[in-house]
């Protein structure tokens, strides 16, 4: 197994699951192509809602929006503390 054959390799470096376990491990399936989860975690197709719909929105803390918003103030604080770092 040191040095397996290309396409077995290319098979192993593909982006896996990573879904919770019910033994507390994650997922190691391999994602569906263009989805982050596996055919069996919710990859599957015609899985999940249309792009935009809000059936199952409560709060939108995990809209893409709020997710995209917090985001750019991490990488905003980040360049700060950087910034603060060379004020020194
Ligand atoms: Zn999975």
């Amino acid at each position: 197994m040191s040095n397996p054959a290309p396409k077995t390799r290319q098979l192993l470096m593909s982006p896996r699951c990573g879904a919770k376990t019910r033994s507390g491990g994650s997922c190691r399936s391999a994602a569906v192509r263009g989805k982050s989860r596996c055919r069996m975690h919710g990859g599957g197709r015609g899985s999940g809602g249309q792009k935009g719909n809000r059936n199952a929105r409560r709060h939108g803390l995990f809209t893409s929006d709020a997710i995209a918003e917090r985001r750019q103030i991490r990488d905003l604080l980040g360049e700060t503390r950087k910034l603060m770092r060379t004020m020194r």
